[in-house]
Formats: C-alpha cells, sequence, structure tokens
C-alpha cells in the first residue's frame, strides 16, 4: 500500500463526535465540528455531521470550497476572520464568518448585497487569548455598526481560549462572556443567537458544575478529531485517541558499532531527541520527513526511540525486533502533526468506515 499514509476511522470520528454533543446537550451547549486540521476533508465532515454538530467551521475559505464542492450543505462558519481580498468567496460560500474589522464587514456587506443575500456576523471579542478580537469596551459600539449595516445580519459573538496564549479559560472568563452578552442585547436591542464559548479547551468548563449562562456552543476541533484535551494532552474520557494512524515505511536499518550522537540544529526538535546512554545500535530510517508531518507531534511505539528528523527522512532506534526495509511502522499523532499530515501531498488518507461502535455513555456520568 502507498506510503507515507494515513489511515482515518470514520466511526470514531462519528462516535467522538455523538460523545461530546450529548454531553454538552444538557448545558444547553451545541457543537460546531471545526474541520481546519483536515483541510476540510469531505468524509470526516461528514461523520462530524452523522454525529450531530449543528454545523461545520474551518479557517480557510480552500477548505470551506472543498466541502461545498462535495456537495456538504450545512451551515459552514469562517473562523480564521476574512481577508478582504476573499469576501466575494465568503459570502458564496460561507453562511456566517468571525468578525474583527468594521471595513472587513463592509466588504461582506457590499458583496452581500450585491449577490442579494445576507451573511452572518459572528464578532470576536478578545477576552485575554491574545490573539484577534474586539476589546470588552468596545463590543457594544461594533456590534451597533454592524445592525446598522445593510446586507449583514448580527448572528452573535464568539471568544478564543488557548489558541495564541496556552491559557485555559477561568470560569471568571466564561462568566464575563455571558454578562458580555446580555450587555450586548440589552444596549443594541437584539437577540444574540450564538455565543460561542471556545473550543476544546473550554470543555473542563462547559462539563463542570458551573452553569453555562448565555453560552450556547462551542467549537470542537482536536477532542472530536484525536480525543484529547488541548491544555493537559490528556485523553478525554469515552473518547477514541486513536481515529487517525501514520504509517511510514523503513528504507533502511543498519546496525551501528558506535552511535555518534546527533546534534540537532533545531533546538525544538533536540529537546525531543534522546542521545545519551541509548543501549541500541540499531537505526532506522523512514521514509517520511518535516515535510510531511511535524516530528514533535509524533509518538512512536514502545522500543523505537526517535533520533532525528531532515525534511525527507526521520530516524529512529529500536531495542527489539529490528524492523527491515520494507516494514511499516505506525505512528501516533498528536495536533501538530495531523494538521501538517493532513495537509501534506505526498502522505495518502486512507478512510475506513468499521463496524458499529458501542453507544456513548459517558452522557450519565
Ligand atoms: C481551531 C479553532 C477552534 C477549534 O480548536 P480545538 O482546540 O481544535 O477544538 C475553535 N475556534 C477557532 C477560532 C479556531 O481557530
Amino acid at each position: 500500500m502507498t506510503a507515507p499514509r494515513i489511515t482515518v476511522d470514520l466511526s470514531k470520528i462519528r462516535h467522538n463526535t455523538r460523545c461530546l454533543v450529548d454531553r454538552l446537550k444538557p448545558h444547553g451547549i451545541t457543537v460546531t465540528g471545526v474541520t481546519k486540521a483536515v483541510c476540510g476533508h469531505p468524509e470526516i465532515a461528514n461523520a462530524m455531521l452523522e454525529g450531530g454538530v449543528t454545523g461545520l467551521a474551518d479557517a480557510r475559505i480552500s477548505n470551506v470550497v472543498r466541502m461545498r464542492n462535495t456537495g456538504i450543505l450545512c451551515p459552514i462558519t469562517l473562523i480564521r476572520t476574512p481577508m478582504l481580498s476573499q469576501v466575494e468567496q465568503v459570502v458564496e460560500n460561507c453562511d456566517d464568518s468571525f468578525n474583527t474589522e468594521m471595513d472587513i464587514i463592509a466588504g461582506l456587506a457590499i458583496e452581500a448585497r450585491r449577490k442579494n443575500v445576507i451573511h452572518n456576523i459572528i464578532v470576536v471579542v478578545e477576552m485575554g487569548d491574545m490573539r484577534e478580537g474586539i476589546l470588552p469596551e468596545h463590543l457594544e459600539g461594533t456590534v451597533c455598526q454592524v445592525l446598522k449595516t445593510e446586507g449583514v445580519s448580527l448572528k452573535g459573538i464568539a471568544a478564543n481560549f488557548a489558541c495564541l496564549g496556552c491559557v485555559a479559560p477561568t470560569p471568571e472568563a466564561m462568566t464575563m462572556l455571558s454578562s458580555l452578552a446580555v450587555d450586548t442585547e440589552r444596549a443594541c436591542g437584539s437577540i444574540l443567537e450564538t455565543v460561542s464559548g471556545g473550543g476544546s479547551a473550554n470543555l473542563p468548563w462547559a462539563l463542570g458544575k458551573e452553569t453555562a449562562g448565555q453560552i450556547n456552543n462551542l467549537r470542537l476541533g482536536e477532542a472530536i478529531l484525536l480525543g484529547t484535551d488541548p491544555i493537559t494532552g490528556q485523553p478525554i474520557k469515552g473518547l477514541y485517541t486513536d481515529a487517525f494512524k501514520l504509517l511510514a515505511e523503513v528504507i533502511e536499518t543498519k546496525a551501528i558499532a558506535n552511535p555518534n550522537p546527533v546534534q540537532m540544529t533545531d533546538p525544538v526538535l533536540s529537546m525531543v531527541c534522546a542521545t545519551i546512554d541509548r543501549p541500541s545500535n540499531t537505526r532506522s530510517i523512514l521514509a517520511i520527513g518535516l515535510q510531511d508531518t511535524d516530528a514533535v507531534g509524533l509518538t512512536f511505539p514502545a522500543g523505537v526511540t526517535f533520533i532525528g528528523a531532515t525534511s525527507d527522512h526521520i530516524v529512529v532506534e529500536t531495542t527489539n525486533s529490528p524492523l527491515r526495509a520494507g516494514d511499516e511502522m505506525t505512528l501516533n499523532m498528536k495536533y501538530s502533526a495531523l494538521t501538517r499530515s493532513m495537509a501534506a501531498p505526498d502522505v495518502a488518507k486512507v478512510v475506513r468506515r468499521e463496524k458499529a461502535l458501542p453507544e456513548c455513555i459517558a452522557a450519565k456520568q
């Protein structure tokens, strides 16, 4: 079979989605499935829809177009704020977009009027992640301006947490977002349909004892795809963490009498590179490299030690059964490896739909 390749188990993605949708429902929170890590892969998007998401979201218009081209008709939100140069495609392909700039909203409005449609605006408020967003004190003004703009409709507000800053949302921040929603509705005399509280990093808060207040939506990527919490990296109870696997082929194995320690030039790679007191002297090369994946985001099988990576090679050492040329190694991916490998042209994507999986039981926890 072609290598390197990612295998995707769609049943596990559907199961993870269903579990999260069912757990959040009693809290009054709907789930938007985030497809950016899989480049809007249409079958994966459909597995999310089968799992009960109310809509999809992606950061790139190219991924949205890919989904639309395969007949996906559900609401799709652009969650990276639009480029002014792309407003036409945004209005054409997305029901909603996240926004922080009045000039871009005006551009979307012109395009919407030209097409005789209404484009929905979700205003992003900056709550401490330090990436995009309107400051809370400017929110009311922006929202009222959106309401006055013909061609667009105010759909709601949203916040980001743990995207740029590795800061988990505090209950206080969530309470503040909720009261901002109330204040905005009061000041502008308009009901906010969506108050979107963040991504997978917000799950512990959303499933906790605090009430969700006005917050009625989360946008989930990592939790659905990998079954892990982005802050701790820990598996989420009841979810599959192995829906994706990366397979790479061995192209060389040599016994090395006195292995020289490898001095990595990349400081990030040298952190994960084990060079001292290795018991093994069998070194193998995998035909996959930094162009195809993020070596730091890979987990190797037991008995395999990562030595280093270049653009086209990953070097490992093995302690037990040596690998032979032509053998395949299965690697697990963290989010960074998943995103890069899904976007890499030389990594094949093979989807499988396995037999039915057990129902989600975790809703009762
Ligand atoms: C990527 C992204 C998400 C999803 O984040 P996960 O941690 O994968 O759940 C949500 N919102 C925005 C704006 C994003 O860019």
